[in-house]
C-alpha cells in the first residue's frame, strides 16, 4: 500500500510567507485567519487523511462500489469513517456559517482537497460533490430553497451530485434531451437519463440532492434553452423532515479502470419533482458557478496524486539498490538507486512541478476568494478574470502532469510499479480520470484559447502578463533572484508571441488555433508555475538565514524548474504556431 504524510510543512510555507497579497488581506471577512488557526487545522487534516483515509484507497479499489437490489453500497469502511468524517465537521469546513459552515478560505480548504486527494480520490468525491452542490446553490438559489437544502448539506448529512451528461450528450450540452414540466405549483417534473453522475446514489447519506440540467418544453434549442433545477432523491415535507421517495432511481453503476470506491451512476429520471434554480433558460451559467470551482477542484485532485506518488517513489530509490552510481566509492554491492543521475533527475522532475503547482494553487485560492468577497467591485472583477483564465490551466496542467508524475513514479519502481503490491500503478489509474471529467483538457484548452483571453472585460491575458512583467522587473533588482527573473523573462516573451499568434490566426484560421489550443495551454501554464517559483524564490533569499536547509531546498528545486522544465515552452511554441494545413488535409483512409 501506498504511504502517505501530508506536507504540512510546505504548506505552511505558502501560508505565512505568500500571504503578502494586498487584496487577499484587504478582506474583512479572514482576518482572524491566521498561521496557527492554519496549522491547527491543517495538523487535523492530515491525521484523518495519513490515518483514516488513506487505508480506503486500496479497500476501495479491491472491493469497488456494488449495485444490488437497485441500490448502491459504497466499499467496506466508507460508512464508518464518512460518520467520523462529518462529525469531526470536514464537510462544512469551508461553507457559509449562516448555513452551519466554519467559514475557512480556499487558501485552507485547498489544502485539505490535496490531502484528500492524495490518500483516496473515490472517497474524497463523495463529499466533493456536495460542495459544488452547495457553492451553486448558495449563489443562486432562492432564500427558501437555501434554508431548507443548506444546513444538511453543509452537515453532510445529505450529499450532492451534477448531472449534466446524458448518453449522446457530453461535451455538447445543447445536444441535452431531459424534459422538465412545470407544474401548477411552479415545481417542475423531470424525465429524462442521465449518465457517469458521480456519487449518484451511496449508503452514506440519508438523502441526495441532484443538480440537474434540464430543458423546459417551451425552451429554445441549444444550449440558450437548458434550465436548471434541484432534485432531491427523497422528497422533503415543509417542516424539513424526509417525505415520499422522489422518481429517481438508479438503472446500474459503472466498473471502471480507476477510483472504482467511487459509484458512477445512470440515474432515470421519471416524473422526479424538481425546483428550478436560477432563472429559466439560464441553467448553464448558474451551473458553471459549480463547475468552475470543480474544475479547480480537479486540478488539485492531479495535484494530490501527484503528491502521493512522488513521496513513495523516492522513499523507494532510497531503499532499493541496484547498479554503481558514477559518484559512491563502495566497490562492493549496489548502490541505492537514487544515487544515480536519472533517477534523481526523475525525483526532481516530480518535486519541481508539484511545488510549483502548489504555490500556483495558492495565490489562485486568494484570487478566487478575492473574486467573492472584495468590496471594490474593479479590484473583484480582476480577480474574477484572473480566476476565469488559469482555471482551465490549472485544470489542464496539474492533471496532465499527475498522468507524467505517476506514471515516471511507477518507472522509478520498475516492475514492482507495475503489479499491484505498492499501490503506484493505483495512482496512475485514479489519476486517469482527471484529464477526462469536468471537460476533457482538451476542451479546458478550446475554452481558454476561445472564450478566456479576450472577453468583455477587456484583455485579461494582456492584464496577466502585466502582472508577471511587474513580478520580474523587482525579482530583477536582486542579484540573487536576477538571473532567473531573466530566465523567465524569455519564456515570458514566447508566451506574448504565441498569444498574439493566436490573435491573429484567429481571423484567418480557426483550425490554426484549434491545433495550437493545447500547446498555448502547456506554455501558459508553464510560465504560471515559473511566475509562482519566482515569488518563492525571492522569499527563499531573504529568508535563508532563518532555515537555511528548507530554503537551499526551495532554491535548487526552482533551479531544476527553470532549467529542465521552462525550456519545454520552446518546443510547444514551435508545434503550435506550425498551423493545421497538413493535419485538416490528412486522409485517414
Ligand atoms: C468516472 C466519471 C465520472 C463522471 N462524473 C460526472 C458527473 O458527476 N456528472 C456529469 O454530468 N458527468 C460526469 N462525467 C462525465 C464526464 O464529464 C464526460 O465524460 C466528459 O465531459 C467528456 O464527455 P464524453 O465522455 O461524452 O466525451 P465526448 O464529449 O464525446 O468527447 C470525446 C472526445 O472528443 C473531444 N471533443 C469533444 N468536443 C470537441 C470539440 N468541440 N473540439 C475538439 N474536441 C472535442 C473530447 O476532448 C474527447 O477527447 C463523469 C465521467 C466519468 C468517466
Amino acid at each position: 500500500m501506498a504511504t502517505y504524510n501530508a506536507p504540512i510543512n510546505d504548506m505552511m510555507f505558502l501560508f505565512e510567507k505568500l500571504r503578502n497579497n494586498k487584496h487577499y488581506n484587504e478582506l474583512e471577512k479572514y482576518k482572524e485567519v491566521g498561521p496557527d488557526l492554519a496549522k491547527d487545522i491543517l495538523e487535523q487534516a492530515a491525521k484523518m487523511t495519513e490515518n483514516l483515509i488513506l487505508p480506503l484507497a486500496k479497500i476501495g479499489d479491491e472491493n469497488p462500489a456494488k449495485f444490488e437490489n437497485g441500490a448502491v453500497r459504497t466499499p467496506p469502511g466508507y460508512k464508518e469513517t464518512y460518520k467520523k468524517f462529518i462529525e469531526d465537521g470536514w464537510t462544512s469546513l469551508s461553507c457559509d456559517p449562516e448555513y452551519g459552515g466554519q467559514g475557512m478560505p480556499k487558501t485552507i480548504s485547498a489544502f485539505f482537497d490535496e490531502m484528500l486527494s492524495s490518500a483516496s480520490l473515490s472517497f474524497k468525491l463523495y463529499s466533493e460533490l456536495s460542495i459544488g452542490a452547495y457553492n451553486c446553490i448558495l449563489r443562486h438559489g432562492v432564500d427558501s430553497i437555501k434554508k431548507k437544502f443548506l444546513p444538511n448539506m453543509v452537515k453532510g448529512i445529505w450529499s450532492g451530485t451534477m448531472c449534466l451528461t446524458e448518453p449522446v450528450c457530453g461535451t455538447d450540452l445543447g445536444l441535452l434531451k431531459t424534459k422538465a414540466i412545470e407544474q401548477s405549483d411552479g415545481t417542475f417534473k423531470l424525465s429524462g437519463q442521465k449518465i457517469f453522475i458521480t456519487s449518484g446514489d451511496h449508503d452514506l447519506t440519508e438523502n441526495i440532492i441532484h443538480l440537474v440540467l434540464a430543458r423546459a418544453l417551451d425552451a429554445p434549442a441549444g444550449t440558450k434553452g437548458i434550465s436548471l433545477f434541484l432534485v432531491p432523491k427523497i422528497q422533503i415535507e415543509d417542516d424539513g423532515s424526509l417525505g415520499q421517495r422522489n422518481g429517481v432511481s438508479t438503472g446500474s453503476i459503472e466498473s471502471k479502470m480507476g477510483i472504482k470506491g467511487s459509484a458512477t451512476c445512470v440515474l432515470n429520471f421519471d416524473g422526479a419533482v424538481g425546483y428550478m434554480i436560477g432563472p429559466k433558460n439560464k441553467g448553464l451559467s448558474s451551473m458553471f458557478t459549480m463547475m468552475n470551482l470543480e474544475r479547480i477542484v480537479v486540478g488539485i485532485q492531479g495535484l494530490g496524486i501527484s503528491e502521493i506518488a512522488y513521496q513513495n517513489a523516492l522513499n523507494y530509490s532510497k531503499e532499493r539498490k541496484q547498479g554503481k552510481s558514477n559518484n559512491t566509492q563502495s566497490t562492493n554491492g549496489a548502490d541505492a538507486i537514487i544515487d544515480h543521475a536519472d533517477i534523481r533527475r526523475s525525483l526532481l522532475n516530480m518535486k519541481s512541478m508539484i511545488e510549483g503547482e502548489r504555490a500556483l494553487s495558492f495565490w489562485l485560492a486568494q484570487q478566487t476568494e478575492v473574486s467573492l468577497y472584495h468590496s471594490d467591485s474593479k479590484i473583484k472583477q480582476q480577480a474574477a478574470d484572473l480566476v476565469s483564465l488559469m482555471t482551465p490551466v490549472v485544470k489542464s496542467l496539474f492533471t496532465d502532469m499527475g498522468m507524467e508524475i505517476t506514471s515516471d513514479a511507477m518507472q522509478i519502481f520498475g516492475g514492482y510499479g507495475y503489479t499491484k503490491d505498492q499501490g503506484i500503478e493505483q495512482l496512475y489509474r485514479d489519476n486517469r480520470i482527471t484529464p477526462i471529467y469536468e471537460g476533457t483538457n482538451s476542451v479546458q484548452a478550446i475554452d481558454l484559447v476561445f472564450r478566456k483571453l479576450i472577453n468583455k472585460n477587456g484583455n485579461i491575458i494582456g492584464y496577466y502578463t502585466q502582472l508577471i512583467k511587474r513580478g520580474i522587473v523587482e525579482s530583477t533588482k536582486s542579484e540573487e533572484t536576477k538571473l532567473f527573473a531573466e530566465t523567465l523573462n524569455k519564456h515570458l516573451e514566447v508566451l506574448i508571441d504565441f498569444t498574439a499568434w493566436i490573435e491573429k490566426s484567429m481571423t484567418n484560421s480557426k483550425d490554426d488555433v484549434g491545433a495550437a489550443c493545447n500547446d498555448y495551454l502547456r506554455v501558459l501554464g508553464l510560465v504560471s508555475v515559473g511566475y509562482s517559483w519566482l515569488k518563492v524564490l525571492d522569499i527563499s533569499f531573504k529568508e535563508m538565514k532563518n532555515n537555511k536547509k528548507f530554503f537551499m531546498d526551495k532554491i535548487e528545486t526552482a533551479r531544476f524548474f527553470f532549467d529542465r522544465i521552462l525550456p519545454r515552452i520552446d518546443t510547444h511554441y514551435k508545434s503550435g504556431i506550425s498551423g493545421s494545413k497538413n493535419i485538416m488535409k490528412f486522409n485517414f483512409n
